[in-house]
């Protein structure tokens, strides 16, 4: 699992948690496009 996570962080369409912080409020407003939701979700379980 672990290295299933290092992998992970490193694929370039990973967000940062950074990223994540921008993103949250439209997050919670469900203002993302499916894409950018999947990457947060992706992130939130990885992080
Ligand atoms: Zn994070």
């Amino acid at each position: 699992m672990t290295k299933v996570k290092e992998f992970v962080s490193r694929m370039p369409m990973m967000m940062t948690c950074g990223e994540i912080e921008a993103v949250l409020l439209d997050y919670v407003e469900d203002q993302l496009s499916p894409y950018a939701r999947f990457k947060f979700e992706l992130h939130i379980k990885m992080c």
